[in-house]
């Protein structure tokens, strides 16, 4: 079958420029002006639209555990909502548990998508314990398309690794290509910060954020910055959330170190004061690293600007209101960690940052879309338009005006951190490997149509 997207201003990271796409079955065949309708089965008019390449998030957590609990999106849920909002590959994590093979975590995590996912997606390991066969199975996994790891300096006795087991990992990649991605926040020092607060009988929700202050991230993407360049890696740092720790990214960039970041729409957008929301409501905003004062954000949004920090992801960790964030009224470190954002990237970054002035439509893409297939080994085949590639399409309309609310929204939670945004710009029509699965927000897709995507080391433009 062959589809043809007419009129439409095709929207590259490099380029914006009057197009038709045909595309034929997966994959896009041709990028021109005038193709001719008769070459195609169906048609699409984007008159007015930009077409994009699709959305890709690297950093969601679907099904994922939590002390007894779920993240409330799984596989089918979260890769609807994603759809929804253009989003059309996401890379979600494996978590390989204390004292067992990093293969179990990926089959794991294998079944929880099968069946389920509606679009494209792949898989970063956690990494809790090297063991004795820890660096063999880093190279296995590399083998199996999962080309990067997430290693964490926060959550002691949890997921937290010491520097010695960063470093090793470090010094694996540098020889097997993949990439070390790195929540960086010193851990050990937080810890003692949370219990002298709760010894205080601070248990609100805003202490969830006073006590993980920006020198404790600062002082990790330093830390993780300098053992990845003994060890002679790359090294990326997600979920960047201040001004102090961008400081230290774009110190090590400006020397030629290969070090990257990422922020997501909430450290943009939102700051500390709605941790203060009455009747428990700052629970919603519990999250790590935790949201900053209002002067931070201006900063993030010129590092995304200046390509200090070069990709946004959501860190879609959502958890429902009522009997979820519930778990933590009385004790603010029982609340769990995480947000809903997989629905909104798309809308959020092009209404405040492109309708606003402050990214151009090319940057937009290529901070939610070309980048990320880059660094994380997907690339050409998703994260552009051109012929070959993966026909993962977004008819985008620049005017559609679209208000979050969890009234509407997608994502299986009971709220929005985004409710009441307004934003113009939306998707309209988005296709996944050539097929229409959302038009004028009807799902078309079918849970089980998302393919793995077996993950390239090297993808990334280091050398
Ligand atoms: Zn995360």
């Amino acid at each position: 079958m062959n589809t043809l997207i007419r009129n439409g201003t095709v929207v590259t990271a490099l380029e914006n420029k009057r197009a038709d796409v045909l595309i034929e079955g997966e994959r896009i065949a041709e990028v021109r002006a005038g193709i001719p309708e008769a070459s195609a089965d169906k048609v699409i008019d984007a008159t007015g639209m930009y077409v994009i390449p699709g959305g890709i998030d690297v950093h969601t957590h679907l099904d994922m555990p939590f002390g007894g609990s779920q993240s409330s999106d799984d596989f089918e849920t979260g890769t609807r909502a994603a759809a929804f909002g253009g989003t059309t590959s996401i890379v979600d994590f494996a978590i390989q548990a204390r004292g067992t093979r990093m293969r179990d975590a990926l089959d794991t995590w294998w079944k929880k998508a099968e069946g389920r996912a509606c679009i494209d997606y792949g898989l970063h390991m956690i990494v809790t314990d090297l063991g004795a066969s820890g660096l063999e199975d880093m190279d296995e996994m590399v083998d199996e398309g999962v080309a990067s790891f997430k290693l964490f300096m926060a959550y002691p006795n949890v997921l937290m690794v010491d520097d010695a087991t960063i470093f090793k990992a470090l010094a694996r990649t540098a020889k097997n290509g993949a990439l070390i991605c790195m929540h960086a926040e010193n851990g050990s020092v937080i810890d003692v910060i949370i219990a002298r607060a709760l010894a205080e009988g601070k248990t609100a929700p805003i202490y969830h954020a006073l006590t993980r202050p920006v020198r404790a991230e600062s002082e990790a993407v330093h830390r993780a910055i300098a053992l990845a360049e003994i060890a002679g890696a790359p090294v990326y740092i997600v979920h960047l959330s201040s001004e102090d720790a961008l400081n230290e990214v774009r110190e090590a960039r400006d020397r030629g170190v290969p070090a990257f970041a990422e922020t997501c729409p909430q450290y943009l957008l939102l700051s500390i004061e709605e941790l203060e929301r009455p009747n428990f409501e700052g629970a919603k905003y519990v999250f790590t690293p935790p949201l900053r004062p209002k002067k931070h954000l201006l900063k993030l949004w010129d590092g995304l600007r200046n390509d200090h920090l070069q990709v946004v992801s959501t860190d879609h960790c959502p958890f429902c209101f009522e009997d979820q964030k519930s778990l933590g009224k009385d004790d603010f470190t029982k609340i769990p960690n995480g947000g809903p954002g997989i629905e909104n990237r798309l809308q959020l970054i092009h209404h405040h940052g492109v309708n606003s002035g402050k990214l151009s439509l090319n940057r937009f893409v290529e901070l939610t879309s070309t980048t990320p297939a880059r660094i994380f080994g997907m690339y050409p085949k998703k994260g552009e338009i051109a012929p070959g590639s993966d026909a993962d399409l977004v008819v985008w309309d620049p005017s559609a005006v679209h208000t979050i609310s969890a009234q509407t929204h997608h994502m299986r939670v009971d709220y929005s951190m985004f409710e009441g945004f307004e934003c113009r710009g939306n998707a309209r029509t988005v296709l996944s490997r050539g097929e229409v699965i959302v038009d004028g927000g009807r799902f078309l897709g079918k849970p089980g149509r998302g393919q793995y995507l077996k993950r390239t080391a090297r993808g990334g433009a280091w050398k």
